[in-house]
């Protein structure tokens, strides 16, 4: 855990020393799971701020990271410092899928936010209800390519419980959405109170070839098979990339690169099916975009960043799809709303009245 943690940081750098150990974080919950499970969970934010600095995947440019306490109701909200934009971390505010998840507010197309997946998979995975991700560029750090460093920054900063269950949208009617040999489904049910998954993947590359996971969304499944699993790219991918203007802070250092049978980092793996885990990290990212806890079975065949987010649209098309289990609001807690315009119309309170 400790040598992990070291890498994830390789290319970043915290700005507060963290003193607790990831195991001594406290999150309470019927299982101890914190945010991605359901029932009578309470909302959680930070105890203090906490900032890091790296690259961004595909700007290449130097960005500053900051992740701070938010009141309860608030949801996630990045906020571009540079532009003084405010940005609800939710599913209708996605704008482009093809590489990484972009955010943008509708009117304010051109101020985007990207790479957000292992941020917000870090932030779900931690048990964070409530946090504003401040960041001065168009993208956040890379870090290693996993979310090893972001659950590193959230143990520094700790968390502390609000007065407030936290929302679970409970999934009531089977959602499909298809494309070629690519599915994402979302079911009803399923014995654990949250979020169960099951994810398989098929490259032509035989580094990655036909890998398969199921995992129940437990805080101590993410942290342990999800989060130290890095993003990756193919050999053959990466000029096509740079010649778009892509991937330009892409390096072994932050990406694993394979070229058919042979995986180009010098360490290797770091775990066998290290390419399944990533996927399914950016399952939980993505789909933490929903904006609370989702309760049900998510089931995906080769699927990624477009068809999670058209997975989450065809969800809340339908009012009869879903139903949000718990919501209780908070009148005693001590975290300010946050300044701007989303305020406490954070993703939270925007997926209760929201007219879908
Ligand atoms: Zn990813």
């Amino acid at each position: 855990m400790d040598a992990m943690v070291g890498d994830a940081i390789g290319s970043g750098y915290a700005t507060k020393t963290c003193e607790t150990p990831a195991r001594a974080v406290q999150i309470s919950g019927p299982s101890g799971n914190g945010g991605l499970v359901g029932g009578a969970v309470q909302q959680h934010t930070l105890k203090s701020s906490i900032h890091c600095m790296g690259v961004g995947l595909h700007s290449g440019r130097k960005v500053s990271l900051g992740l701070h306490p938010a009141a309860a109701g608030t949801g996630i909200i990045f906020r571009r410092t540079d532009l003084g934009i405010d940005i609800p971390a939710r599913f209708d505010h996605v704008v482009d899928t093809r590489l990484c998840t972009v955010l943008a507010d509708p009117a304010h197309p051109t101020a985007r936010i990207g790479t957000v997946e292992h941020v917000m998979a870090a932030l779900a995975g931690c048990g964070v209800s409530n946090a504003l991700v401040t960041l001065d560029g168009p993208e956040a750090p890379i870090l290693d390519g996993s979310a090893a460093g972001f659950t590193f920054l959230i143990d520094c900063a700790g968390l502390r419980a609000q007065h407030a269950d936290a929302p679970v949208i409970e999934i009531l009617r089977s959602v499909v959405v298809q494309e070629g040999e690519s599915a994402a489904e979302l079911h009803p049910g399923g014995t654990f109170p949250g979020l169960s998954a099951t994810l398989s993947i098929d490259f032509a590359a035989a580094a990655i070839g036909s890998q398969e996971m199921s995992l129940d969304m437990t805080g101590e499944n993410f942290r342990s098979m999800l989060a130290p699993a890095r993003t990756f790219t193919q050999l053959h991918e990466v000029d096509q990339l740079r010649r778009a203007g892509l991937a330009l802070g892409g390096s072994l250092d932050n990406a694993v690169v394979v070229d058919g049978e042979k995986v180009l980092n010098p360490g290797g793996l770091r775990m066998a099916d290290e390419f399944v885990r990533h996927k399914l990290l950016d399952v939980v990212g993505d789909l933490a975009l929903a904006g609370a806890v989702l309760h049900g079975r998510f089931i995906g065949h080769r699927s990624g960043h477009a068809m999670n987010n058209r997975l989450l649209r065809a969800v809340f098309a339908e009012p009869a799809n879903w139903r949000l289990a718990t919501e209780h609001d908070a009148s005693t807690d001590d975290v300010p709303a946050l300044s701007g315009r989303s305020g406490r119309q954070g993703n939270r309170m925007a997926i209760a009245a929201a007219p879908f």
